[in-house]
Parts: C-alpha cells; sequence; structure tokens
C-alpha cells in the first residue's frame, strides 16, 4: 500500500484502548477489519432491513450488501488517494452494526421509547456494539478496536452523548464533536462512500420493487443523462425486455462518474490544503468531497428518493408496523426482563441494582433490542403479544 502524507499510518495508530501486542503478520487497521467480519454483530447485518424488509425479496439490499458496497467503494477511492485502504474497509464493514431491526423506523421507534433515558442513536449504538456488546475475547468486552477505527464508526453523535464519553474516555472519539473538529479522511471517505452507495442501490431496489419507474427517474438528471447516455449508444436496450440492462448500465456510469468527482475535488482540496499529517486533516474543513456540481445533483438525488421511494405509501405500511413491534418488545422486557435471553436478562437485573439504575436497565433492554434481526423481532414479538405483524 502506498500512504500519502495525510493517510492513517497503523504504526502511527493512538492504540486501542486495552494494550496489546502486536501482531506478527497483520498491520493494525487490518487486525480491526478482521475482527468486525467474525463479530456476531456483522453476521446479523444479513438480516436487517436497508430500505426494504428483509423478508419481501431476496434481491434487495440488506444492511450487509450495503456495507459490502460501502466498503467496495471506500477501498477504491482511498486507493486512488493514497488513503488506508485497510482502514477504511474496517470503518465501512462496521458503521452499520448498530442498526436496530426495521431499518430507519426500527431507530426512531427505539428513540422515542429511550426519550426519557438518554435516546437511542444508530451511530452511537455502533460504538456500543464493538466497545462493550460483543463478547468474544477472555480479557475485555468488545473488540478492542483502534482509535482510528472507533472515531470513524462514531459519524454522528449529539453534544450530550460527546460530553458522556468524554467524561469516562478523556481525549477519546467523543472529543472531536466538542472540538468541533474533523475525523480523519479515511473516516470522512466513509460517510462520503456511504451516501454513494445507497443513492446506486436505493434506484436499483426501487425500481425492482416496482415503486418508482424509469419515468419517475427522468426528474432526476444525474441518473437520466447517463440514461440517455446509453441508449445513445446502445439503442437496442430500448424497450422493456432490456431494461435492467439500460438501468445497470446507467447506475454503473453514474457511479464511475461520482467516485472520479470525489477524487479529482478531494484532491484539489487536500493540494489547496498543502496537509503534511493525518491529523492536519482533522483540524480542516471536511476535505473529502464532491465537487460542486455533483454535490448538488447528488442533493437532488436524495431528495428524489426520499420524496418517492422512503416516503412511499407501501413502505410507510411497512413503517408503521415496524414501529408497533419495536414498542411492543420493549415494553414487554422492561416490565418482565427475564423474557430476554438469560445474559441480557442477567446484566439487566445487575444494572437495576446500580446508581442510576432505571437508565441502565433500560439501556440493557434497548441493546437488546437494537441487536435483532428483523425476523427475530417479528417472531418475539408474535411469541409476547401474540399478534403477527410484518410476516
Ligand atoms: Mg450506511
Amino acid at each position: 500500500m502506498n500512504l500519502a502524507i495525510y493517510a492513517c499510518d497503523p504504526a502511527c495508530s493512538r492504540g486501542r484502548r486495552h494494550a496489546e501486542p502486536a501482531a506478527p503478520t497483520r498491520t493494525e487497521f487490518q487486525r480491526d477489519r478482521d475482527r468486525i467480519v467474525h463479530s456476531s454483530a456483522f453476521r446479523r447485518l444479513v438480516y436487517k432491513t436497508q430500505v426494504f424488509l428483509n423478508h419481501e425479496g431476496d434481491l434487495f439490499r440488506t444492511r450487509l450488501t450495503h456495507s459490502l458496497e460501502v466498503a467496495q467503494l471506500g477501498r477504491s477511492i482511498a486507493r486512488s488517494l493514497g488513503l488506508n485502504e485497510d482502514l477504511v474497509e474496517a470503518i465501512a464493514l462496521a458503521h452499520d452494526l448498530g442498526h436496530t431491526p426495521f431499518g430507519h423506523a426500527g431507530q426512531d421507534a427505539l428513540n422515542e421509547c429511550m426519550a426519557d433515558h438518554g435516546g437511542f442513536e444508530h451511530n452511537l449504538q455502533s460504538l456500543r456494539v464493538v466497545d462493550q456488546l460483543e463478547q468474544r475475547y477472555p480479557q475485555f468486552d468488545g473488540l478492542n478496536l483502534t482509535f482510528e477505527t472507533r472515531e470513524g464508526i462514531l459519524k454522528h453523535c449529539s453534544r450530550s452523548n460527546a460530553q458522556r464519553l468524554e467524561a469516562t474516555e478523556p481525549g477519546g472519539v467523543g472529543k472531536r464533536f466538542l472540538m468541533r473538529s474533523q475525523p480523519s479522511l479515511e473516516a470522512q471517505l466513509c460517510n462520503l462512500a456511504d451516501e454513494i452507495a445507497y443513492n446506486a442501490h436505493d434506484i436499483d431496489d426501487g425500481v425492482r420493487s416496482g415503486l418508482i419507474s424509469l419515468e419517475q427517474l427522468e426528474q432526476v438528471p444525474l441518473f437520466d443523462d447517463f440514461r440517455r447516455q446509453t441508449l445513445e449508444e446502445h439503442p437496442h436496450l430500448q424497450g422493456s425486455m432490456q431494461g435492467r440492462r439500460l438501468l445497470y448500465e446507467a447506475i454503473r456510469r453514474m457511479l464511475s462518474a461520482q467516485v472520479y468527482d470525489v477524487i479529482a475535488a478531494t484532491r484539489r482540496a487536500i493540494d489547496h490544503a498543502a496537509l503534511q499529517s493525518a491529523d492536519a486533516a482533522r483540524l480542516q474543513e471536511p476535505l473529502l468531497q464532491f465537487g460542486d456540481e455533483m454535490r448538488a445533483s447528488s442533493t437532488v438525488l436524495k431528495r428524489f428518493l426520499l420524496q418517492n421511494l422512503y416516503r412511499h405509501p407501501q413502505v410507510m405500511e411497512t413503517t408503521g408496523q415496524a414501529k408497533s413491534v419495536v414498542r411492543d418488545l420493549f415494553k414487554v422486557y422492561r416490565a418482565r426482563p427475564q423474557e430476554m435471553q438469560a445474559v441480557f436478562s442477567a446484566r439487566f437485573d445487575q444494572a437495576a441494582s446500580m446508581a442510576e439504575g432505571a437508565d441502565r436497565s433500560v439501556r440493557v433492554v434497548a441493546d437488546y433490542i437494537a441487536g435483532m434481526t428483523d425476523r427475530f423481532a417479528a417472531k418475539e414479538h408474535e411469541r409476547l403479544t401474540g399478534q403477527r405483524l410484518l410476516t
């Protein structure tokens, strides 16, 4: 790997919370990536909703395939910019580990349930997963990842949560939200790769589901220009039998254009800032960026997807049911913690006996629900309420 001077160098990592000897053949960021791939939270991503509920079709993206696409785009851009690919891959594969079942509907419902107990943020939850909830090592909770990977996982954080983090880990991953500084360029890259990935795959899944049509997409110049360009070069793709090839080729061109745009715009920004180190990037405005025109086009596409896909009546209908499942589960477990798996009910009892016991014990319920796959949550809901939703 040819690392640029502004890339994160694993040899200069700020380290792990629990010191460990170096691995003989792998860098620290490779180890982080490997730990994430072997975690149980990572395996659960395959049964968690991205936009379409997991059981609605076998070809829709799940959180797992989404994360793999983010990692692919991230690595590709990282290599071209001389950034650390292993770190980018580790952050990308972990960035959605804290997502609840049923996508944003699940997270909104859980956040409402937790309103009086510090709320629920999926980014912070991803950090909880890798810091505390995974239990696979004899000496510590969590995966004991490096500072740089954890910094990238915590994409957003409210001020109050940042203050809480800072109190338990002074100068740690919460600090930048209080100082208003940036994360590493690798972390910034993962945010942008996330956006590029979901914009593209949600067009694909949206058309596949029949909820949006190619005609509707004419309102989105970023996509439609490439659709026209493709048709001009390949007129035989006109007609319904070839619709998918046309769709794929237009998305492929759109993805490439965005990747090349990010690389060019970011190179300009990095040159302009004359960065001399990875830390110098943390003190600048975000440098990983689209050019102005692409930024505007991407915003139009995002708005289109919000109005026509994420808020589509058919999506909203399942959203309502998903929220009910999460709310009902929360209510039942809170009243009858013994209904949770033994590890969690034991943790609940232990938390309840500590100072601020109410906040701590409901957090255990939130952790338990957040960790569920869609189908496990629906099954538990049926077991506990006798009601069949979302199946
Ligand atoms: Mg994501």
